[in-house]
């Protein structure tokens, strides 16, 4: 009798089904930052036909299976458990057609979101995701975890840009609705229940996505705010000066800015020290159409200091204040990070609250609060030197406490996973969490896919 790895093998073919030391290390976690762990296999498809031959052996068997695409989820929800079966979408890629007449664009979910990106560009359109993994994470898992990123404000979460999925379901069966059509109202959108549900009721393999005209004359501004009151009196002026042209509104509190100039070598942006930054990005057709427009705030009292990018090197520069996170692990030895949502008119007293609870715990940590204010998704980093995992625990609890109190979400883009797992009642009623076990149930009975993950 065979066991159910050789199954894999004899069905798919020996060099589709990795084990032991022939598996990559990068199998074995995704960016979570849980300890590796070795997968039982790895099983790498080519094809909708394969993933569904394996997920039909690995239900009959009763074998649990996880889902990897790119592994940059910061959630554990791709990173393995002892004893699971990886299957990797990694060869699964490839952009099959972009239709500029319903400006809809194809692709294997194994496909690099990068890769998507220029598949629209070379159309002459824009694809409405991004984020900035984008050279690592795959279309299938953005679709997976309904991914955010900086332009939602103008294109809305992943769950806005598909129109179409295949999917195959925990016993095999493959499901397709490939529509392109703005307009399908027949019957129950099902693919609007695989988006955001990070590989525990299917795997995604084909996904279509709606596209966009390519915004002209995009200029890009910082500006100096004196709290997050008046960060979102900013966001409204600019929605009324230019309507839908506004693609980009990230706030920076000011901690952030005091480690990125004083510890990562920034040069300060403004002579003053200010509350919140903002940088605001917005297809205005010519800079100077934001100049002007900044210029009458800083007149009517509504910011405090703006500079607005004259080149692609000073757009690079301002850009660069944001992305500094992705150098922390250089100056902090560890830190527990954040990824949460409060509703918009109440961020400036959220931020009062995480900072004053910071404090006065852990008063030697360092802390930033950045994100993208117009989604109301807050990015929060808590850097106490040495933290072990009693602390990292106690910080969730606080901060998660916090965000729950100002009736927020204990995730706003990067997905449950495993790591938040313990906090999704904090964000989801009994009720709710009832109807997402039925859901669970309904789809994977067995309780395969992604075990442990979200519920
Ligand atoms: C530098 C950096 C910046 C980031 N910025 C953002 C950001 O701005 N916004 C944001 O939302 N996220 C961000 N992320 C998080 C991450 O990139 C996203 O969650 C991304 O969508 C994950 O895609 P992936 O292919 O890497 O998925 P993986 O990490 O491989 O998997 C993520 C989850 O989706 C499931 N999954 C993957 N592929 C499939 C599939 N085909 N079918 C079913 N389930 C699947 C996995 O099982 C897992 O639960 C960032 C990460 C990094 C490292």
């Amino acid at each position: 009798m065979m066991d159910i790895v050789e199954r894999l093998a004899a069905e798919l073919g020996e060099g589709r089904v990795l084990t032991g030391g022939a598996i990559p290390e990068r199998h074995h976690a995704d960016t979570a930052g849980l300890p590796p762990t070795a997968p039982r296999a790895v099983v790498l498809p080519r094809s909708t036909e394969e993933v569904s031959a394996a997920l039909r052996l690995c239900h009959a068997a009763g074998q649990p299976v996880v889902t990897q695409g790119g592994l940059t989820g910061l959630a554990g929800g791709a990173h393995p458990r002892e004893g699971e079966v990886v299957i990797s979408l990694e060869r699964m890629r490839g952009v099959e057609e972009v239709d500029t007449d319903c400006a809809t664009l194809t692709a294997l979910a194994g496909t690099p979101l990068q890769v998507v990106q220029e598949a629209a560009e070379a159309a002459g359109l824009l694809c409405g995701i991004d984020l900035g993994a984008r050279g690592s994470c795959t279309i299938g898992g953005n679709i997976a975890t309904n991914a955010g990123g900086n332009q939602v404000l103008r294109y809305g979460m992943a769950r806005r840009n598909v129109l179409g999925l295949e999917v195959v379901l925990a016993d095999g069966t493959v499901v397709r609705s490939l529509n392109k059509m703005l307009k399908n109202n027949a019957g129950y959108d099902w693919t609007q229940l695989f988006i955001g549900s990070e590989g525990t009721l299917g795997i995604v393999t084909r996904v279509v996505l709606g596209l966009h005209p390519r915004p002209e004359g995009v200029a890009t501004a910082l500006c100096a705010l004196g709290s997050a009151a008046e960060a979102l009196a900013l966001l409204a002026a600019l929605e009324r000066r230019f309507g839908g042209g506004l693609l980009v509104f990230e706030g920076m509190w000011r901690e952030f800015i005091a480690v990125a100039t004083e510890r990562l070598g920034q040069a300060r942006p403004f002579e003053a020290t200010h509350e919140v930054l903002v940088l605001v990005e917005a297809a205005v057709g010519d800079a100077a159409r934001l100049e002007d427009a900044l210029g009458d705030f800083v007149e009517a009292g509504l910011i405090r200091d703006a500079v607005v990018a004259r080149s692609g090197r000073d757009r690079a520069r301002l850009w660069a204040y944001r992305e500094t996170p992705y150098e922390y692990r250089t100056v902090f030895d560890r830190y527990v990070g954040f990824d949460v949502s409060v509703p918009r008119a109440r961020i400036g007293e959220a931020v009062t609250a995480l900072r004053a609870a910071a404090t006065a715990r852990w008063p030697d940590a360092a802390q930033v609060i950045f994100g993208h204010i117009a989604d109301s998704n807050l990015h929060v980093m808590v850097m106490p030197p040495g933290a072990d995992a009693a602390m990292k625990d106690m910080i969730e609890r606080v901060v998660y406490g916090i965000v729950a109190g100002f009736g927020g979400s204990v995730s706003a883009e990067h997905g449950i996973g495993r790591t938040k797992r313990p906090y999704l009642a904090l964000s989801r009623s009994p009720e709710e969490l009832a109807l997402m076990g039925m859901m669970k149930r309904a789809l994977d009975p067995s309780g395969l896919l992604n075990p442990g993950r979200v519920l």
